[in-house]
C-alpha cells in the first residue's frame, strides 16, 4: 500500500496550473485518474502497479465516459462479460455509442485503460465496474481487439492526446478486475461488501473525488494567473487624456475596476472554500490510505461540496478569464500575453469531471435528503419521494468557524440595524436564502406524491429550483470559509484588508441582478454565482 499525502497532491497540482495546463491535465490524468482509480478501486496485487505509475514507467488512461454516455455513468454499454472456462472477462464495444470517447492519454501515450464496463457474470448484470485492460504492446501498436483513434484537434488543451477506444471481445484474466467493491470467484459468483447496487456505485465513484477537487484548483490558480495579468496591465496601460493632459491608468476608470476587482475578491472566496476544502478531503480520506473506509457522513458531505466548489470555481474561471482578456484589449488576445491559452484550456472544466450543471443536482440532492446513510443508495426518484415525506427542516451543518460563525448570526438577529456589510447580516441572509429556497423546493417536490402525478415531469418543472438551491448552499460553503479565514489571519492589518474583500465579494458575487425568492424574509438576499441562471421559484 503506498500512503501518499493527498492533500499535498492536490496542492502540487494547483501549483502546476501556473505553468501548464495540458501538462496539468496529462499529469492529473496520469497520476489523478488513472493512479487514483487503481489505487482507490483496486486492492493489493493492483497497487504493487503503483510505483510504476508514479514513475511513469505504466503510462494510463481512465476510460469512463462514451459517446452515448457522459455525465449518466449508470448508463454505460460497454460490456464485460465473465467467461468461467478460461477465468477471463470478455471486454466488448457493442456499438458505437459504447466506444470510450475523449479519453485523456489513449491516443498516443497509454498502455493501459481503467475500462468502465457493465459487468456480466453468470448471465446476469451487475452494473458498472471497473478493470485494468492493456491498450497498446510493447511497440506502441494497439493490442489485438483493440481500435484506436485520435479525437483531433480541440478548442483548447492540445498538449493533451485526447483519443477513442473500442473493445472487440478482447480477453483480461479475471484478476484485472479492480476489486475493491466487488469481487468475482472462478465459478463466476459475484460478491460485494455493498448489497445496494446504486449504492455500490456511487461508493466507487465517492473514492475518485480527488480529480474533481483538483479541478476546482486548478481553475482557481488559472483564473488568478488571469486576474492577476488583467490587473498589472490595468495599472500601467494609459488610454484618453484627463482634463490635465495626463493619460489616464485603465484601472482609475471605475468600470474597469469593476469588471476586475469583484471578479478578483470572488477568486479570494474561492480559495479560501477550496483550501477548505483540500484540509476536509485530506482528512476524510486518510483512512482509505490504510485500508480502511472513510466516515461515511462526512465523505457524503465532502462529495456534495466537492461538487459544489467544482462548479462554482471552474464556472467562475471561464467567466473571469474571458473579461481579464477583454480588459487587455488586443493585447489580451495575443498568445504572447497567456490570456488566450488560459481561456481556451480551461473552458472544459466546466463539463469534464462532471458536468456543472449536473453536479449542481447533486449538491441539492444531498441537501434534500440530508446525510443519512440510509438514503446513500437513492436515485433521483428515490430521492423525490423521500423529499416529500419531509421537509427537510436543517440546512447543512455549518461549514466552517462554526461557533464564531453562529455567534455573528444571532448577533444581527438580534439587531436589526445592523449594516448591509456587518458579516453577521451576509452570513445571516444567506442562511435565510438557502433555507428558504430548500423549504420551497421540497414543498414543491411533494407533489410527486399526488395521485397519478408524473416524478419526472415534477422535478424537471423544478429543475431550475434546484440548481438555485445548490448555487445558495455553495455560495454560503464560500462566505464560511472566507469568515474563517480572516478570523484565523495572524495579521491583523491582512486581517482587516481581507475583510474589506470578503465585503466586495459577498455584495458583488451576482454579476447578475441579485434573486429575490418570493417570501423572502428579507428584502434583499445576497447573490447567486451568476453560473446559473435558473427563472425564480
Ligand atoms: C478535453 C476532454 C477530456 C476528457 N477526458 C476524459 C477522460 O480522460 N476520461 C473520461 O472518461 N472522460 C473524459 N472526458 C469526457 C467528459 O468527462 C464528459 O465530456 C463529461 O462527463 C460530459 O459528458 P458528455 O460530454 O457526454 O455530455 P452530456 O452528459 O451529454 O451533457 C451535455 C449537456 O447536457 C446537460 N445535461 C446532461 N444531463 C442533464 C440533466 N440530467 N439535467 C440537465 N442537464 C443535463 C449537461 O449539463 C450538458 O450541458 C473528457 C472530455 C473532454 C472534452
Amino acid at each position: 500500500m503506498v500512503v501518499a499525502t493527498w492533500g499535498a497532491s492536490v496542492t502540487g497540482f494547483e501549483l502546476l496550473a501556473h505553468a501548464d495546463l495540458s501538462l496539468l491535465v496529462k499529469a492529473g490524468v496520469q497520476w489523478g485518474l488513472f493512479g487514483g482509480a487503481v489505487e482507490n478501486l483496486g486492492t493489493e496485487h493492483h497497487h504493487e502497479l503503483i510505483p510504476r505509475i508514479i514513475d511513469l514507467r505504466l503510462p494510463g488512461c481512465f476510460a469512463m465516459t462514451e459517446t452515448g454516455h457522459g455525465s449518466d455513468v449508470q448508463s454505460l454499454g460497454t460490456t464485460a462479460t465473465y467467461d468461467a472456462d478460461t477465468e477471463e472477462f470478455v471486454v466488448h464495444t457493442p456499438d458505437r455509442m459504447a466506444r470510450k470517447d475523449y479519453i485523456g492519454g489513449a491516443a498516443q501515450d497509454a498502455v493501459v485503460a481503467v475500462v468502465f464496463a457493465q459487468l456480466v457474470t453468470n448471465g446476469e448484470t451487475h452494473g458498472v465496474h471497473a478493470l485494468l485492460v492493456p491498450i497498446r504492446d510493447e511497440s506502441g501498436q494497439p493490442c489485438r481487439g483493440v481500435t484506436i483513434e485520435d479525437c483531433g484537434w480541440k478548442a483548447g488543451l492540445n498538449g493533451v492526446d485526447n483519443g477513442r477506444l473500442s473493445f472487440g471481445g478482447v480477453r483480461v484474466p479475471r484478476d484485472a478486475l479492480l476489486d475493491r467493491y466487488a469481487s468475482v470467484a472462478a465459478d463466476g459468483t459475484y460478491s460485494s461488501p455493498i448489497d445496494n447496487a446504486n449504492w455500490r456505485f456511487f461508493t466507487m465513484l465517492g473514492t475518485l473525488i480527488r480529480g474533481r477537487v483538483s479541478i476546482a484548483a486548478g481553475a482557481g490558480a488559472a483564473t488568478r494567473t488571469a486576474l492577476t495579468i488583467a490587473i498589472r496591465y490595468g495599472e500601467r496601460r494609459r488610454q484618453f487624456k484627463a482634463p490635465d493632459g495626463s493619460e489616464v491608468v485603465l484601472l482609475d476608470y471605475r468600470v474597469h475596476q469593476r469588471r476586475l476587482l469583484p471578479k478578483l475578491a470572488r477568486a479570494y472566496a474561492l480559495a479560501f472554500a477550496q483550501n477548505e476544502l483540500i484540509a476536509r478531503m485530506h482528512d476524510v480520506q486518510t483512512p482509505i490510505q490504510t485500508g480502511g473506509r472513510p466516515d461515511e457522513h462526512a465523505q457524503r458531505e465532502l462529495e456534495a461540496r466537492a461538487a459544489g466548489i467544482k462548479a462554482l470555481a471552474t464556472c467562475h474561471a471561464t467567466r473571469t478569464i474571458q473579461e481579464c482578456r477583454e480588459a487587455c484589449g488586443g493585447a489580451g488576445y495575443l498568445s504572447e500575453n497567456r490570456l488566450p491559452e488560459l481561456k481556451a484550456d480551461t473552458d472544459v472544466f466546466t463539463t469534464f469531471e462532471g458536468d456543472n450543471t449536473v453536479l449542481l443536482q447533486l449538491v441539492a440532492k444531498e441537501l434534500l435528503v440530508g446525510y443519512g446513510s440510509e438514503f446513500a443508495g437513492l436515485d433521483t426518484w428515490g430521492m423525490v419521494r423521500f423529499a416529500t415525506r419531509q421537509i427537510a427542516e436543517t440546512v447543512v451543518e455549518r461549514t466552517a468557524a462554526r461557533d464564531l460563525i453562529q455567534r455573528l448570526i444571532d448577533a444581527a438577529r438580534r439587531d436589526d440595524s445592523s449594516e448591509l456589510l456587518g458579516r453577521g447580516w451576509q452570513l445571516s441572509i444567506i442562511e435565510d436564502r438557502e433555507q428558504h429556497l430548500l423549504d420551497t423546493l421540497a414543498r414543491r417536490l411533494r407533489r410527486a406524491t399526488h395521485d397519478n402525478a408524473d416524478s419526472f415531469a415534477v422535478y424537471n418543472a423544478a429543475q431550475p429550483h434546484v440548481l438555485r438551491l445548490a448555487v445558495a448552499h455553495v455560495e454560503r460553503v464560500v462566505l464560511e470559509a472566507f469568515v474563517a479565514s480572516i478570523d484565523g489571519c495572524p495579521d491583523s492589518g491582512a486581517a482587516e484588508l481581507l475583510g474589506a474583500v470578503c465585503d466586495l465579494s459577498s455584495s458583488s458575487t451576482a454579476g447578475s441582478p441579485p434573486p429575490v425568492p418570493r417570501q423572502s424574509p428579507r428584502p434583499w438576499t445576497s447573490g447567486a454565482s451568476g453560473c446559473v441562471r435558473a427563472p425564480r421559484p
